[in-house]
């Protein structure tokens, strides 16, 4: 077993394949030195020996010493230069890459082994002391701060006090005799901190590097990042040493980062942004604003500063060549880091590029289309949750709106807030549930937690690859970045731009595909969809054998729905259509009447409302299904909680306060959830079943009637017993018959049950013997299975996940190994029982990807979810059968 993994120009021991054991810097690090692109040499210390290194109380493991050694010395003769010597010294950088890329959480340290003397020996070989210098002062800084846990301010507070007392403002300016005056105070500084000199020895920078990206692991923001994007903790990261170019030797030097195409929108022009003379972080960090790499791109933004390809052109074009070689080798787009060195080009990075989901559906049907890629894999590129992203509403571009800055569109999307300034606050208010947007001049990996928790970013600092750009991007965040007109005082809690304050806790809008930022909140409309979502739809339906229907109520919502391509109505929960005041106070004089007369009175009101609703879905969903679950109140939610919303009931029954008052008290239950709902309604007061089943027929023969294609699904809730569903179907085909006769016209229709007890799903047999189809409300099963209440879980569901008992939230993400394993019995005696019975599901879980791959696999007929989550469920759905 090795812990070394060397590579160099031409040759690695390691490939792009092995990111669990290398970690994905360091497997294409390998990759590209095996395609023979200009790579500094260096190697890899495999992820093994970080785990082991956590497993044993911070030991190395044995071996490990003596493999760098070997390496380091190898690296010595590739490079002709020497670790630790004065007369032309070997640098490197210690760099962190764990297997799946986790941007600027972990450490990274520039410039290593560089002390007093071998300071000079670069000063002398180089013959510019002042460039010296800066990587001397950037690697005390850096190794500081990583390694020994000396705060970065420690050491801006005297880079500043000796601007000041020098009168420059950037470190560009700075001579060779200022940054020795700087470097003497920062190694004061260290002492008197530490107790002890800067580290002189570059073997014990070295190892003190190595041990600090290993612990970097187990750093907070990293750990927030992986709870966050469920990356296991036991992977560990792997340490890339490899030697040092230099972007920071003058004019004809350059760093810079770049993505094979626009990761905002997906525009296939190269993309990105660099720096003349200067190193490393620089860019992503906005220490100063960086320069477009394209003419184009410069000219668009209309920039003054030459572009890369204007300033450097040989060297852009041999980048250009470089990067296309990336994106087909790899097949994907590339997000890269580079360094030019005097005219020579280094690529120090690659890896698949994060994108937004509208660049994704963009970059998957250009790369189907151009033939780099199958429409398969453009379907699978493609992250169906995120997908949500772009269904959600924007700015409506006829709204009023003052613009109070302007910046970079970094992250698209549109989003309304409340103004905070610390990552903390955004937290706050976010839990007491406002919105916020996070408002800094720059956000760094400290920042991420409120980041999460803020509706979007605003910076007024930093390019579009920024830390905030590439952060929110990813978490599907809106952001402006860069924008320099607003004078941002964190500690007086307010923001000045264009001669306005704006305060801590005011709402401000911002656009993030325009980059405005805007007074107040806007209005906000539905979005457009793209030729690209289209087309990924058009194939998601070509590979897809699930149906997709949506649960809706309500018009509106069914129009959503079919406009995202629903294929029928999954569930139409007849409660949910009572939620209007007129509405509701019928329910509850129909809930509370004491006697079947007073039933009969309030549902005569309510069932011409109920016609008129059904007939409405009907003629939406005109040939598709529509399942209508009858009446499943959770009674008290339907029940008046106010003296108000008695004396209303009251007036419109005309029965007494205190009878209703009675009454309301003996309706009260224990335990709801568990008692009078569902079937058991309909079964006791079979009055309210018999309306609501008269409203759907007589809506369907008339709509029928006027030309129309009803089709009506009766789904029985909450039943447990095979006598349940007889005396159910029974009564539902009695109605039907009853109408048609008098009507003269007879429709097609079906009659099934929800799924959603233990003891139903283990006897579907025998539900199936009246039951023409089943739903599986997996909420309800959910809550029945585990014996917890979804109301009342959200209190202790958060340690069980962090303790590792639940993986996820049983009611996010369906708990296949237990309900799963309800569904699967069901559906085999059902079938077994009627063969071509029909089963679907409804239900949160209708629409979450994974569960969407269960019901696949499952054999079932369709998924039901909210319509703006249909978009997602075909394309889930798709991906599942491919
Ligand atoms: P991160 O994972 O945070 O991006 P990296 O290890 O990629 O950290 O390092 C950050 C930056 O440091 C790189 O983009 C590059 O500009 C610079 N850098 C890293 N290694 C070298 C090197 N050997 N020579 C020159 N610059 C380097
Ligand atoms: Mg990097
Ligand atoms: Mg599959």
């Amino acid at each position: 077993k090795h812990w070394v993994y060397a590579f160099k120009a031409g040759k690695a021991d390691g490939n792009a394949s092995m990111k669990a054991l290398l970690g994905g810097k360091g497997a294409n690090l390998a990759e590209m030195s095996s395609l023979n692109l200009p790579v500094p040499a260096g190697f890899t210390i495999t992820t093994e020996a970080c785990v082991h290194y956590f497993r044993n109380e911070q030991a190395l493991p044995d071996g490990l010493v003596d493999e760098v050694e070997k390496a380091l010395a190898d690296l010595e003769a590739t490079t002709g230069k020497g670790f630790g010597k004065v007369e032309n010294p070997l640098l490197v950088s210690v760099r962190s890459g764990a297997r799946a890329s986790m941007p600027g959480m972990m450490d990274t340290v520039l410039n290593l082994g560089l002390n007093d003397e071998t300071v000079e020996g670069l000063a002398s070989l180089t013959g510019d002391r002042r460039f010296a210098l800066d990587c001397y002062r950037r690697f005390i800084t850096m190794y500081s701060n990583v390694v020994l846990n000396v705060s970065h301010h420690s050491f801006e507070d005297i880079l500043d006090d000796h601007k000041d007392r020098l009168g420059v403002t950037v470190d560009t300016d700075i001579t060779d005799k200022d940054w020795a005056k700087i470097i003497a105070d920062y190694k004061a500084m260290v002492k008197s901190e530490l107790g002890e000199d800067f580290p002189q020895d570059p073997k014990a920078q070295l190892w003190g590097a190595v041990r600090a990206v290993f612990s970097s692991w187990m750093n907070d923001r990293a750990k927030f990042y992986r709870k966050m994007h469920d990356i296991p903790e036991d992977w560990g990261t792997a340490v890339n040493i490899q030697s040092m170019v230099f972007g920071n030797m003058g004019q004809t030097s350059a760093t810079g980062v770049a993505f094979t195409r626009n990761p905002s929108t997906g525009d296939s022009d190269l993309y990105g942004e660099f720096l003349l003379n200067a190193q490393g972080e620089d860019v992503v960090a906005g220490i100063r604003t960086p320069q477009a790499l394209t003419k184009k791109a410069r000219e668009e933004m209309g920039e003054r500063s030459l572009s890369m390809e204007e300033s450097l052109p040989e060297v852009f074009s041999q980048f250009k060549s470089t990067v296309d070689t990336l994106e087909n080798h790899y097949r994907d787009v590339q997000d890269v880091e580079f360094t030019v060195e005097q005219g020579k080009l280094y690529m120090l990075q690659t890896r698949n590029a994060k994108r937004t989901s509208k660049a994704a559906l963009k970059i998957a049907v250009d790369m189907a289309k151009e033939g780099l890629i199958t429409p398969e894999e453009a379907l699978m590129r493609i992250d169906a949750s995120a997908l949500d992203q772009l269904l959600h509403p924007m700015l409506d571009p006829k709204a009023e709106k003052v613009v109070i800055a302007r910046g970079l569109p970094a992250s698209p999307g549109a989003a309304s807030g409340k103004i905070v300034f610390t990552a903390d606050d955004a937290v706050r208010f976010a839990a007491a549930g406002e919105d916020v947007i996070l408002v800094r001049d720059e956000t760094s990996p400290e920042d991420i937690h409120g980041m999460h928790a803020a509706k979007a970013i605003v910076t007024a600092r930093g390019g579009m690859t920024s830390h905030a750009a590439v952060v929110a991007r990813g978490m599907g965040r809106p952001c402006v970045s860069g924008a320099g007109e607003m004078n941002i005082y964190a500690e007086r809690g307010e923001f000045v731009s264009r001669g306005q304050t704006f305060r801590h806790g005011e709402i401000i809008t911002l656009d993030g595909s325009s980059g405005e930022i805007m007074k107040g909140a806007i209005r906000m409309i539905e979005p457009e969809f793209s030729e690209d979502f289209h087309q990924i739809m058009k194939w998601a339906d070509e590979y897809k054998t699930l149906a997709i229907r949506t649960n809706a109520e309500t018009p509106a919502d069914a129009r959503t729905a079919i406009g995202f391509g629903a294929e029928g109505i999954g569930l139409c929960r007849t409660e949910h259509m009572f939620f209007d005041d007129e509405r509701i106070s019928a329910v509850r004089e129909m809930i509370l009447a004491d006697d079947e007369a007073g039933r009969r009175k309030a549902l005569e009101k309510i069932q011409p409302m109920q016609k008129a609703d059904f007939a409405e879905l009907f003629q939406i969903m005109d040939g598709l299904p529509v399942t209508i679950r009858l009446l499943d109140p959770p009674l008290h939610e339907f029940l008046p909680h106010t003296a108000e919303d008695m004396k209303a009931v009251a007036e419109a029954s005309g029965v007494g306060e205190e009878k209703l008052y009675k009454r309301t008290k003996e309706l009260s239950e224990t335990n709801p959830m568990l008692g009078w709902r569902g079937c058991r309604l309909g079964v006791t007061f079979p009055e309210i079943y018999e309306s609501q089943l008269r409203a759907i027929f007589e809506a369907a023969v008339e709509v029928a009637a006027a030309g129309g294609n009803p089709k009506p699904e009766i789904m029985h809730p909450l039943v447990a017993t095979r006598e349940e569903m007889a005396y159910l179907t029974t009564m539902t085909h009695k109605i039907a018959k009853e109408v048609f006769a008098a009507k003269g016209k007879d429709i097609a229709y079906m009659v099934g049950t929800m799924i959603e007890l233990p003891r139903a799903a283990l006897l579907a047999d025998k539900l199936a013997e009246t039951a023409e189809f089943f739903s599986f409300g997996t909420n309800d099963l959910t809550q029945t299975t585990f014996g917890i209440s979804r109301d009342d879980s959200g209190r202790f569901l958060n340690p069980y996940i962090e303790k590792g008992i639940f993986e996820k939230d049983p009611f996010v993400s369906l708990d296949q190994d237990g309900v799963g394993a309800l569904i699967k019995i069901a559906a085999e005696k059902g079938r077994k029982q009627r063969p071509d019975i029909k089963m679907g599901i409804c239900g949160e879980h209708g629409g979450d990807p994974a569960s969407i791959a269960f019901c696949h696999g499952a054999g079932l007929a369709y998924v039901s979810c909210s319509p703006y989550r249909v978009p997602v469920a075909r394309l889930a759905a798709a991906q599942a059968a491919i």
